[in-house]
């Protein structure tokens, strides 16, 4: 008689362990030099362990601490590591909320699928965030400052100590937490197009997943835009430029159509897998298809949602023709931004003058805050109950 495999544990937030810190960090204050580093992360961080013979451990929330892993461990060799990006708002009625947490607990899914490592439920994600946030909420996102966040940061890396190139028998998720400067300060961002020899994602490649292998390899061409003055590449892709991505961020443009004489939002389709598919882009998309496809809102003409590829030439043609109306970033990170400028070789792109504003990205910016900062009730947020007493370790 053949035995019955045993089920492994699953990934279960409700048996989590805490182990509260006794030496609580000090709390940077908005705009100061120790935000602006991104390092100062939260008194707590959450980890789970993972093992292909125990399944997922028991997952506990614990001081903010450095991480113990073998020289073998397969992230720091093969690159088997994915993240997400997410923000806690601290909303204007006192509450803290996620903005569509299991869409990021799908997109980790997705993500360690295509790099081998373990999968779990995705709300569990969020209810491990929810842990981490009751304890770390109130000190680090205190309720009489609405209208601030968190940066989290989940993280899934390959562990283990055998070197040998193989799928990763050990893995261990981590979430950790850090006040993040406000990146609604800028007015428009500069970008500048890459060229054939950096290329950020392929067909068949890994672009449309979150993982650091995405970064490392784009960090000296991002470098170089930076140190001309730029904030962000612009990812072009093949022989015919197609418009891809801005940075970690999704790209989308504002354009009268001279063919069908209707105005677009246009942004790179998700079926070719080169792009991240952006919980901000997708967010973006559906407030446009229900809110700004049919009427005129606040002096903004109607505009038909459209995701197809469209490549650089086509935009530079629009611009000289005069079609542009405005182009925008969207992501977690930098949230909507308007885009001020593209250079693509000898030629600059402005799209968006002195004192001139992008009055589609401000639009749906005010819609997606008014969501995650509770002015709104939306089934987008999800709200943080049970936090703890206020400034009490
Ligand atoms: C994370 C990311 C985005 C934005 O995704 P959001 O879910 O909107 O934050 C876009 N592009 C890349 C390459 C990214 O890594």
């Amino acid at each position: 008689m053949g035995s019955i495999a045993p089920t492994l544990p699953e990934l279960d937030a409700s048996f989590i362990k805490v182990t509260r810190t006794t030496t609580p960090r000090e709390v940077p204050l908005p705009g100061s030099p120790e935000e602006l580093s991104h390092s100062h992360c939260t008194d707590h961080m959450v980890t789970v362990r993972w093992t292909s013979s125990a399944g997922w451990d028991t997952p506990e929330v614990k001081p903010f601490q450095n991480l113990s892993i073998p020289p073998t461990a397969s992230c720091l060799h093969y690159a088997t590591e994915c993240f997400e990006g997410m923000k806690a708002y601290r909303g204007y009625d006192g509450k803290l909320r996620l903005f569509r947490p299991d869409c990021n607990g799908e997109r980790l899914v997705m993500s360690s699928q295509r790099i081998s490592l373990p999968g779990f439920k995705p709300e569990e994600l969020k209810l491990l965030i929810a842990k981490l946030l009751q304890i770390d909420g109130p000190r680090w996102l205190p309720k009489d400052r609405p209208g601030r966040f968190l940066y989290i940061r989940p993280t899934l890396i390959g562990n283990g100590t055998q070197l040998g190139v193989q799928v990763p028998k050990e893995a261990l998720l981590f979430i950790i937490a850090v006040p993040w400067p406000d990146p609604s300060q800028k007015i428009g961002l500069k970008l500048l197009a890459s060229r054939p020899e950096t290329i950020r994602a392929w067909p068949g490649g890994f672009g449309s997943a979150k993982l650091g292998a995405n970064y490392g390899p784009s960090l000296q061409f991002h470098g170089q835009a930076q140190a001309a003055g730029f904030d962000q590449a612009l990812w072009l892709f093949g022989p015919d430029r197609q418009i891809t991505e801005a940075g970690a961020s999704n790209f989308f443009l504002v354009w009268d159509n001279k063919t069908t004489g209707k105005r677009e939002l246009v942004t790179a389709p998700l079926d070719t897998q080169i792009i991240l598919p952006g919980i901000t882009r997708r967010s973006v998309l559906e407030l446009a298809l229900s809110r700004l496809a049919t009427k005129q809102v606040g002096g903004l003409a109607p505009v038909e949602v459209v995701e197809r590829t469209f490549t650089m030439d086509e935009l530079t043609q629009a611009w000289k023709e005069g079609c542009i109306v405005e182009a925008f970033v969207s992501g977690t990170a930098f949230f909507i931004t308007p885009i001020m400028l593209i250079r693509d070789g000898d030629l600059d792109i402005t799209l968006l003058s002195e004192g001139e504003r992008a009055g589609y990205a401000a639009q749906i910016k005010t819609w997606l805050e008014a969501i995650m900062y509770g002015r709104e009730e939306h089934e987008w947020a999800y709200v943080i109950e049970g936090e703890s007493e206020k400034n009490i370790i």
